[in-house]
């Protein structure tokens, strides 16, 4: 039978199954799942949008759509930059958008139960009232999802302290490709025989299988930033940097990197009068009082031996959140710039003034246009691309 029909025939076994399941299958409503944030890539309407509201419906869509050999696409806010959860014809999409229930927050355990739609800010702000903390923080965390955060396994900013989405998550609960639900993993810290299913699905893109809860782990609440910009005059200069900071020991919370491009377009963009250096390091540290400062202190010495000519230190919280808001931002400022292509890309930190180095000379070769940022201190950059939108340039693609 043609694929249009199968997914019809789903569609229709989906509906008798779950009547009260929200099914998108107007044109208009399923165009805003098209595609995700890749927008460099050609996407596809996909055939239906299915709004699940229980793992129970998850399991029954994906057991339907399994028995009529229909794909399915797990989708969670769909801020993710490769595609994966871009729609495709013939498939349904399921999105997590109304699974966005903080289940519990278990003090006494340092554990967050939660749906998977549920977005990274929200439930940040909700442990925080509790004296809590939890760590992922993609520069998106502010419209990504934690089921999109587990799918993609998200780094952000202060992954270099507190690790990835992966370090953070204790359990799932996921609906296999049959429709059968299992759980993995679960509240203890301690849990370390057997095979390491939660992290296998963690990174997977939802190809092995649909996140329909999640236990996460939290941490206390650290004390306020400290924070130190870093101007240096060698783009090459900051990987040193970031070296000196890893190799004196040092564990900021923060160690990101924003190159003379970048720089400008975020100036631009944010309306800040930041100096027009090749490259600029944002470092801060969590550590209680006084420790704080002496961290800045050796960072700012260590990014001094590297060619760092001019520093400056927030005065204030808000100071801070504003050049750590400009850098979560940086995407979007290039993005003013044209039709943009960012890049992934992680290296030992050891190797960062050859990647800035590489990045720079393919630059050069072909002519290209690109600023670099990225998560320095993790040794993952991001080369963004860019050209004048509607010059289309395959051999970018
Ligand atoms: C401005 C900007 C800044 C960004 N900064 C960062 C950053 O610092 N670090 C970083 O890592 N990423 C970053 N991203 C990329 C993106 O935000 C992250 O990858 C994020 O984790 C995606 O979450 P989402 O909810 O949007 O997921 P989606 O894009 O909807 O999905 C991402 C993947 O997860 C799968 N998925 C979603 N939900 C589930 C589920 N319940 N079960 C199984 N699989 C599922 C999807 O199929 C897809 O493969 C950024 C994006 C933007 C636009």
């Amino acid at each position: 039978m043609p694929a249009a029909r199968v997914t019809q025939s789903t569609i229709e076994a989906i509906r008798e199954a779950l009547p009260e399941l929200r099914l998108l299958t107007d044109e208009i409503d399923r165009e805003s799942y098209r595609s995700d944030e890749a927008a460099y890539l050609r996407s596809q309407l996909p055939m239906a949008v299915a709004l699940p509201e229980t793992a129970d419906q998850v399991a029954a869509i994906v057991r339907l759509a399994a028995e009529h050999r229909t794909p399915i696409v797990p989708r969670g806010a769909g801020t993710g930059l490769s595609g994966a959860s871009g729609g495709m014809e013939n498939a349904i999409t399921v999105a997590f958008t109304r699974m966005n229930r903080i289940l519990e927050i278990d003090k006494a355990n340092l554990v967050a139960v939660v749906q998977p739609g549920v977005i990274n800010a929200d439930l940040k702000a909700a442990v925080a009232k509790e004296g809590l903390f939890y760590p992922p923080d993609p520069a998106s965390f502010e419209i990504c999802s934690i089921g999109g955060n587990i799918g993609t396994n998200a780094g952000g900013l202060c992954c270099v302290k507190y690790g990835v989405t992966r370090d953070s998550v204790l359990g799932l609960e996921v609906v296999l490709a049959d429709g059968s639900v299992i759980r993995t993993g679960g509240r203890n810290v301690k849990d370390v025989a057997g095979y390491a299913l939660t992290h296998l699905f963690i990174g997977s893109q939802g190809t092995l299988g649909l996140v329909t809860e999640a236990t996460l782990r939290l941490r206390p609440a650290p004390p306020p930033k400290a924070t130190l910009l870093a101007f240096i005059d060698e783009t090459d200069g900051a990987g040193d940097a970031v070296e000196r900071i890893t190799a004196a020991g040092l564990l900021p919370c923060t160690l990101e990197l924003m190159d003379r491009v970048t720089i400008r377009a975020v100036n631009e963009t944010f309306h800040l009068e930041l100096p027009d250096a090749a490259a600029l390091l944002l470092i801060e540290s969590d550590l209680p009082g006084a420790a704080a400062e002496a961290e800045l202190d050796a960072a700012s010495a260590a990014a001094e031996a590297a060619g760092s000519t001019e520093q400056v230190r927030a005065t204030n919280a808000m100071e801070a959140d504003g050049l750590r808001q400009a850098r979560r931002l940086a995407l979007r400022a290039i993005e003013k710039l044209g039709a943009t292509r960012m890049e992934d890309v992680g290296a030992p930190r050891s190797k960062l003034v050859e990647l800035l180095d590489s990045i720079q000379r393919v630059v050069a070769e072909h002519g290209l246009n690109c600023g670099t940022f990225g998560h320095a201190g993790d040794g993952n950059l991001h080369p963004t691309f860019w050209w004048e939108r509607g010059d289309w340039r395959p051999r970018l693609v």
